[in-house]
């Protein structure tokens, strides 16, 4: 067990390994079983093993306190359960199991209950003292790994987010539109590309203080996420220029987004604790397919001449890269 634990930081990964290992050491006789994680007062089934659907269903919503699994996440300590059809804690019952025994473990740090480990045994079997001080120690182990793989999942969250306004960084941004300009490849779609760059934010922080100038940026990637679809992506480009990748983005499509985009930023104010804040922002768009090409850098190049441009005629609106190939030479009509 301690082995599996150590080849593995991805929390999923890692109990679905522990699990199977556990059950298959043939030190308990073990056909079912199931780990959770505490999280909140919620209590979230990661692995499982031998569970029917209407099991797992039935599990959804558990909190901390619920059923024999929520009473030890509750306790921190131990249960033996010898027989479910006869122990009244055992209050989530699903209709097609039989009677069965359980033996239930808090997965411990020092400072919390971070899961707890299920397994289940025929009805009315007798547990001797060495197996349950074996998987005591195994509760210890694994609660330590569980805490590592949240800081794991922890770390990598913002090591691809923007702190100040959560949206995807510089890096994860441009990764992304990579990504998505291979899929076009191969999948022979078009990708659209949107430059914002937030109209004389400088004149912002001097008129209302750079803290104000924060709540803005914070309130305006709110509203560029609201305007997007899920499978749009935002990034802070740079201080107050953002990138948007439109995976499927054609000129009809980016266009439109592009506007919802603007005016989404510049049709109210924002209600910052210096007072209402007015901003607008300029728009250079571009799309990428496979008559245009689709080399990243003149894809976005060719975004920022289109901002450039838009910053030129005036602000607070919208220019395209049309007509010309992302590399700035004309398509042969
Ligand atoms: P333009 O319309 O030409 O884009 O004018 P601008 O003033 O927006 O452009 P400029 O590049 O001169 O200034 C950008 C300003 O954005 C300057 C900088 O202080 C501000 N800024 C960048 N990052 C942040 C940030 O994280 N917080 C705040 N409050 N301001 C920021
Ligand atoms: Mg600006
Ligand atoms: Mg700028």
């Amino acid at each position: 067990v301690s082995s599996v634990i150590s080849q593995s930081i991805q929390m999923d990964k890692l109990l679905g390994e522990v699990l199977r290992t556990i059950s298959g050491l043939g030190v308990f006789s073990i056909d079912k079983g199931g780990i959770f994680v505490v999280e909140g007062d919620s209590m979230k089934l990661i692995a499982h093993l031998g569970h029917s659907e209407t099991f797992l269903a039935l599990h959804k919503g558990m909190k901390v306190g619920d059923c024999l699994c929520g009473r030890v996440a509750k306790t921190g300590e131990i249960l033996i359960s010898a027989n479910s059809a006869k122990d009244s804690r055992h209050t989530i019952v699903d209709p097609d199991a039989s009677a069965h025994g359980h033996l239930i473990v808090p997965l411990k740090t020092k400072d919390r209950v971070e899961g707890v480990l299920d397994l289940y045994m025929p009805a009315d079997v007798e547990v001797d003292a060495d197996k349950v001080a074996l998987l005591r120690s195994i509760g210890d182990q694994l609660g330590i790994a569980i805490e590592n793989a949240r800081l794991y999942e922890r770390t990598k969250e913002l090591s691809l987010h923007d702190s100040l306004t959560g949206l995807w960084n510089h890096e994860e941004i441009l990764r992304i539109l990579k990504q998505e300009l291979t899929r076009a490849e191969r999948e022979h779609l078009c990708v659209g590309v949107i430059m914002a760059d937030l109209d004389y934010f400088k004149e912002i922080n001097d008129t209302y203080g750079h803290p104000a100038g924060d709540e803005v940026l914070r309130a305006i990637a709110a509203r560029m996420l609201s305007s997007v679809r899920h499978y749009d992506s935002i990034g802070r480009y740079g201080g107050e220029e953002f990138m948007i990748v439109l995976p499927g983005g054609d000129e009809n499509r980016t266009a439109d987004i592009a506007e919802r985009l603007r005016l989404s930023i510049g049709d109210k104010g924002v209600e910052t604790s210096a007072g209402t804040i007015q901003v607008t922002a300029s728009l250079g768009a571009a799309v990428s397919n496979r008559e245009r090409g689709l080399d990243m850098k003149a894809l976005v190049h060719a975004a920022d001449a289109a901002l450039y441009r838009a910053k030129n005629k005036g602000r607070n609106r919208l220019e395209f890269a049309s007509d010309e190939k992302i590399d700035g030479s004309p398509i042969k009509k």
